[in-house]
């Protein structure tokens, strides 16, 4: 840190409160006042990253490997963000791809991420350029050991089942206390500064008040806002009031900063959704296994309702319609989830009658699956991969519900991660990487899509710095 200064703040909050003022040009107007007569301190930096999140996390190690000063600051007690929940980090043409013989090339990630409407090809074979160095990366530098590939999907899971995501945030927020990055932990960034139409800092909140945060470029890396139910009703109603495996940090406070001083935001109605959420007592779980270890999703009536292996938003629209919880039916070669979570019997007509479905109807939905698993034919949804017959006592039940998994619209950034205004041009010191982005990937491989745009987004921001 430069300089650390502490000043009554009336001067100060003059020039803060211009940040969320209405906008005049596309940028806020800095006439108007307001007059809090309250404590502010004030520091000066290079560079200032918002979200310790995969992709902050990554931003602020390459601004501070760049020779620039980095303060990251990060609202709740710990880093992680959703990257800590997540199970595998995407790439093509890794060395750990090549040593357990799977060629993934970059071709078929650009053709795996084009697949998905709305795809943007600049961005997509951008990502897919740096994906796999990234990976490289991460291994390399963090001492990751991968335990499994699967085409793009890179997994490591160690003794402790700690996987890809979460081991890579924990390493990387220790290397970057290492090489000096001034992690603040509970001190989450309010508002931007903007000054003649650029962006020099950040107010923050710690413990002690406000902290003005003075620098030369900013990094928006908050995450996305699948658990701010004011904003999905705004975007997704129709996705409000419901449930997300999010952190309850995920509330899209980067996409409303920037909002605030003139950023625009594209694809906020695009949602990547869940059909298998657990309400474990209040906390949102998410139980995919039970589908893809060969469960099927029933509704209340006992009846499938649809290819349980169609893709995530396919699968929880068509479990919203049923208008219900639906429940995943599994038997013992096919459990994937906690067993706690599970009601048990030994007959399916025995758990029909224990979670309240017609006992006929379930036993009738049953033995036509496995007529469609011994044929390797789902005559009704199409269904290709069906690992189990659900013929095995104990035979289980889940309750699972749809809901949001993450958000694939946000502030709406160029090839070079620059913040873009409402008029299409990027606005000076403004950058971002992450969910709080509208990366144009329509929400495809997002760890490994915020870990690599935060390495770019770097790499952006040390050039501009270079040139003034
Ligand atoms: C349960 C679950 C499983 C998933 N599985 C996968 C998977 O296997 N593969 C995959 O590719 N994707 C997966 N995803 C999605 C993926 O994890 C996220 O989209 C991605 O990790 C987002 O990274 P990020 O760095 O942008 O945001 P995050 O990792 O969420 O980090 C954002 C950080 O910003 C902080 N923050 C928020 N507001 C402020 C503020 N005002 N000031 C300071 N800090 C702030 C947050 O606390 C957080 O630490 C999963 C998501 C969930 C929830």
């Amino acid at each position: 840190m430069k300089n650390l200064k502490k000043v009554m703040g009336m001067a100060l909050i003059l020039a803060l409160s211009a940040c969320t003022a209405a906008p005049k040009n596309g940028l806020p107007d800095t006439s108007k006042t307001s007059s809090p007569q309250t404590e502010v301190r004030e520091e000066t930096t290079d560079v200032v990253v918002i979200g310790a999140g995969g992709a902050g996390l990554t931003a602020a190690y390459f601004v501070k490997q760049g020779g620039k000063d980095v303060v990251l600051l990060e609202k709740r007690a710990m880093t992680g963000g959703n990257t800590a929940l997540a199970g595998f980090f995407a790439a093509n043409s890794t060395k750990m791809q090549e040593a357990m013989g799977d060629t993934y090339t970059q071709q078929d990630q650009i053709d795996f991420l084009m697949e998905t409407e709305g795809t943007d090809p600049d961005f997509a074979r951008l990502f897919a350029e740096n994906s796999g160095l990234t990976a490289e990366w991460a291994v390399d530098t963090l001492g990751i050991e991968v335990t499994r590939v699967n085409g793009r999907e890179i997994y490591a899971v160690d003794e402790k089942g700690t996987k890809f995501p979460a081991q890579f945030v924990s390493k990387l927020t220790a290397l970057n206390q290492q090489i000096g990055v001034d992690l603040r932990t509970e001190c989450p960034a309010v508002s931007l500064i903007i000054e003649d139409g650029k962006i020099t800092g950040v107010e923050a909140e710690d413990a002690q008040g406000k902290v003005l945060f003075h620098a030369q470029a900013v990094i928006l890396a908050s995450g996305g806002f699948a658990a701010n139910q004011e904003m999905l009703q705004e975007y997704v109603p129709e996705w409000a009031g419901g449930m997300t495996s999010n952190t309850a940090a995920t509330t899209g406070d980067g996409v409303r900063m920037a909002q605030a001083i003139g950023a625009a935001v594209s694809n906020m109605d695009q949602l990547t959704l869940n059909p298998t959420f657990y309400d474990d007592q209040g906390t949102t779980m998410s139980v995919s296994g039970v589908r893809y270890e060969g469960g099927i999703l029933v509704d209340p009536t006992g009846k499938r309702f649809a290819n349980e292996m169609a893709n995530y938003t396919e699968v929880s629209e068509a479990e919203k319609a049923i208008g219900s919880h639906a429940f995943a039916i599994m038997d013992a070669t096919s459990l994937a989830c906690n067993p706690k979570y599970a009601v048990e019997a030994e007959s399916i007509e025995e758990l029909a009658e224990k979670i309240g479905v017609d006992p006929a109807t379930l036993t009738q939905t049953v033995t036509n699956y496995q007529r469609y698993y011994d044929n390797q034919k789902d005559e009704e949804f199409g269904r290709t991969d069906m690992r189990s017959r659900i013929d095995t006592a104990p035979f289980y039940a889940v309750p699972v519900f749809p809901g949001v998994h993450h958000t694939r619209g946000g502030v709406s950034i160029d090839l070079r991660s620059q913040v873009l205004n409402t008029e299409g041009n990027p606005i000076p010191g403004l950058y971002g990487a992450g969910e709080v982005t509208d990366n144009k990937l329509m929400g495809n491989d997002p760890v490994a899509a915020g870990i690599t745009f935060g390495r770019l987004c770097a790499q952006s921001v040390l050039e501009d710095l270079q040139q003034k």
